[in-house]
């Protein structure tokens, strides 16, 4: 099958200055060594706390924040070797879906002028073409041709993550990234957006990338699910693998999290003691070693490394 994105131990590292020009006195290893891929029609999520890196590993991979280390493959070519054409190439088939429509949305402008905004931009569907586009795109989402002359304030929240979505799709990228995106949502309204995607994700054959940390979210939209915690995956597995069969004691701490429809079906809730640590000086050997109810000796000393258990099973831990 073929792989559209490649992500090769990327590390994403900033530095923390004192003054503006003054040479930096630490780094905060926000992102530091991670790897994954990405198949054509794929939808990946990405699971953890805040302050795990997740964001970080997914703007890198628009390229909105360079990488510190490490490579990222699109379509085959290596990020760092593209020319100026390639960037803006990719800027058009990866496109961002943002957690907060409101704020992304600019509000002195009506949702035809959005809409039309990145196509000015690529110089895509001139003429009349960009009226027929837009108004399929409104229809593709869910809301009328007629609400285009409205101003963002004017609608819902939810209706507003529509028009974010549309903008998304404005330029038919091979890829979106959706960074939280029903996470400001009231949980009736979460559920429709996540339809929306899922049609969207089948009709246009979208690969995907869900960054959330709400498990209950990426359970319905994604095929394989990467859990971070302090900058690296620790487990990485198809949902129904990682729900039924959680190696690592962090998954299996925010699965129980997951409220679970059947009563019946009695699940103890792990309760983790104290907060992420900081990223700027990461615990040593495992990093959820401060945290883990199953912490060994071994886990201050050494790294686990990653061990694959079922076929693309994979999980980093010395229990195993
Ligand atoms: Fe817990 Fe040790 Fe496994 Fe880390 S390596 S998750 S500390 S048991």
């Amino acid at each position: 099958e073929e792989k559209i994105l490649k992500v090769e131990n990327l590390k994403v590292h900033f530095p923390i200055r004192k003054g503006l020009l003054s040479r930096p006195v630490g780094y905060v290893y926000a992102v530091d060594g991670v790897s994954f891929d990405l198949k054509k029609g794929e939808t990946l999520g990405i699971v953890g706390e805040s302050g795990c890196g997740k964001t970080t590993a997914g703007m890198a991979v628009m390229n909105l924040n360079p990488p510190t280390d490490g490579d990222v493959w699109w379509k085959g070519k290596k990020m760092a070797d593209m020319t100026p054409s390639q960037m803006r190439a990719l800027r058009r088939d990866m496109q961002l879906i943002f957690q907060d429509p409101y704020s992304s949305l600019n509000p002195r402008m009506t949702v035809n002028q959005i809409l039309a905004d990145p196509m000015e931009v690529h110089g895509m569907y001139k003429g009349e073409k960009r009226k027929e586009r837009i108004d399929y795109l409104m229809e593709t989402v869910g809301l009328s041709p007629e609400q285009g002359t409205r101003y963002p304030h004017e609608f819902s929240g939810g209706q507003r993550q529509r028009i974010g979505i549309a903008r998304s799709l404005a330029l038919s990228p091979s890829l979106i990234i959706g960074d939280e995106p029903v996470s400001a949502l009231d949980v009736s309204i979460q559920a429709q957006i996540i339809n929306l995607l899922m049609n969207l994700k089948s009709e246009f054959d979208l690969s995907m990338i869900i960054i959330s940390h709400d498990l209950a979210v990426v359970e319905y939209l994604c095929d394989r699910i990467i859990v971070m915690y302090l900058g690296k995956i620790i487990e990485s597995a198809s949902y129904a693998s990682l729900y039924n069969d959680a190696k690592h004691p962090y998954t299996q701490a925010l699965l129980s999290a997951v409220p679970v429809p059947d009563p019946l079906r009695e699940k103890n809730r792990i309760i983790l003691q104290g907060d992420v640590p900081s990223p700027i000086d990461p615990p040593s050997g495992c990093r959820f070693h401060t945290r883990c109810p199953r912490k060994m000796e071994i886990c201050e000393k050494n790294e686990p490394a990653m061990k694959e258990f079922d076929k693309g099973h994979t999980a980093a831990c010395h229990l195993y």
